[in-house]
C-alpha cells in the first residue's frame, strides 16, 4: 500500500479487500469511478459527483486490454499514473485502485460478460468485443471493489446504459449514477484521446458539438427527423471532419431507432454521433426531448 497525502494506493485486490473491509465497519458509503487513467477534468467531475452522494471516493485505473482491437492503441494510450494520483488527491478521492493485469485477468482466464444487441449498435459496429471487454473488466472491478455506487459519464452513453443492463441483470447491489459530460471552452467533451488532435484539428472539432447542440434544438422542435440528420451530417463534413460512422437519434434508454419523420412528443431521446477529425475518432451525444 502506497500513500500520497491524504490518497491510499492500492495495487493488488488482497490489499483492496483490507481496505474495504475497514470502510465497511466505519459505517461509510463508497462511491467509485473506474477510469483508464490519463485524467482530465472530467474524470474529476465524476469523483466530485460520487462525494455528493457517498461518504469516501475510490477511483480506478487500469488501461483494459480486453476493451482493445489488435489495431487499437493500447501500446500508445497515454498513461501518467503520477499525475492522476496528483489529480485524484486534489479531487478529494481517498483512494486509487491500480490493479495488476493478472489480478483482473488471472492466468486461463476464459469468462467474458455479454450485455447482448446494444453492445452491437454504434460504436459496437466497429467495434464488436469492445463493450464485451467493458463489461467484462465492470463486473471484475465492480466484484473487486463492491461499491456503494458507481458513477460513470454520459460521455460515454452507449456504455453507461450497457452498465445500467449488466446491473440490473447480474444483480450487482450498485447504484448506478451518469454525470454529465465536461466540455472544453468551445463545447469539445473532454477526452483522454483528443491528445491525439494536432493543434489545426483541435482548431476545428468542436465543430462537432456545435452542429449537434443545433440539431438537437432542431429536433426538440419537431423538424423532420431524417432532414435534421442528413443536413447536420454534411456540416460536420464540411467543418473539415473526414468521415461519420453515426450521426442518429435513439430511445435515450434502450438506443433503439426512432421514427425518422419526427421524434414523438414525451420520448426521451439522445443524439450520438462518432465522427474522424484526421486519425482520431470522436463520439458525442446530447438528450433531445421534444416539449
Ligand atoms: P475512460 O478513462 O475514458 O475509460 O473514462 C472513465 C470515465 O470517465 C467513464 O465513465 C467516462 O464516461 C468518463 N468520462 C470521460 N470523459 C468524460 C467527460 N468529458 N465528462 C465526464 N465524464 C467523462
Amino acid at each position: 500500500m502506497d500513500h500520497y497525502k491524504g490518497l491510499t494506493i492500492v495495487r493488488t485486490r488482497r490489499e483492496l479487500r483490507t481496505w474495504r473491509d475497514a470502510l465497511r465497519r466505519e459505517g461509510r458509503t463508497l462511491a467509485f469511478i473506474p477510469t483508464m487513467g490519463a485524467l482530465h477534468d472530467g474524470h474529476l467531475s465524476l469523483v466530485r459527483l460520487g462525494l455528493q452522494r457517498a461518504d469516501v471516493a475510490a477511483a480506478s485505473i487500469f488501461v483494459n486490454p480486453t476493451q482493445f482491437a489488435a489495431h487499437e492503441d493500447f501500446g500508445s494510450y497515454p498513461r501518467d499514473e503520477a499525475r492522476d494520483i496528483e489529480m485524484l488527491h486534489s479531487a478529494g478521492c481517498t483512494l486509487a485502485y491500480c490493479p495488476q493485469p493478472a489480478d483482473i485477468y488471472p492466468p486461463g482466464d476464459r469468462t467474458r460478460v455479454l450485455v447482448k444487441d446494444i453492445s452491437h449498435i454504434l460504436e459496437g459496429v466497429p467495434r464488436p468485443h469492445f463493450f464485451e471487454g467493458v463489461a467484462t473488466v465492470v463486473s471484475r472491478l465492480f466484484l473487486h471493489v463492491a461499491p456503494d455506487i458507481a458513477v460513470f459519464g454520459e460521455k460515454d452513453y452507449q456504455q453507461l446504459q450497457i452498465i445500467r443492463r449488466m446491473t440490473l441483470d447480474l444483480g450487482f447491489p450498485v447504484e448506478i449514477v451518469g454525470g454529465p459530460t465536461e466540455r472544453e471552452a468551445d463545447g469539445l467533451a473532454m477526452s483522454s484521446r483528443n491528445v491525439y488532435l494536432s493543434a489545426d484539428e483541435r482548431a476545428r472539432a468542436g465543430a462537432l458539438f456545435q452542429v449537434m447542440t443545433q440539431c438537437a434544438a432542431l429536433l426538440a422542435q419537431g423538424e423532420p427527423v431524417a432532414g435534421v440528420l442528413d443536413a447536420g451530417r454534411s456540416r460536420i463534413l464540411a467543418a473539415g471532419f473526414a468521415s461519420i460512422d453515426y450521426l442518429e437519434l435513439r430511445n435515450a434508454d434502450s438506443l433503439d431507432a426512432l421514427p425518422t419523420d419526427q421524434l414523438p412528443p414525451d420520448v426521451p431521446a439522445r443524439l450520438l454521433a462518432a465522427a474522424r477529425m484526421g486519425r482520431t475518432r470522436l463520439i458525442d451525444n446530447l438528450p433531445v426531448q421534444r416539449g
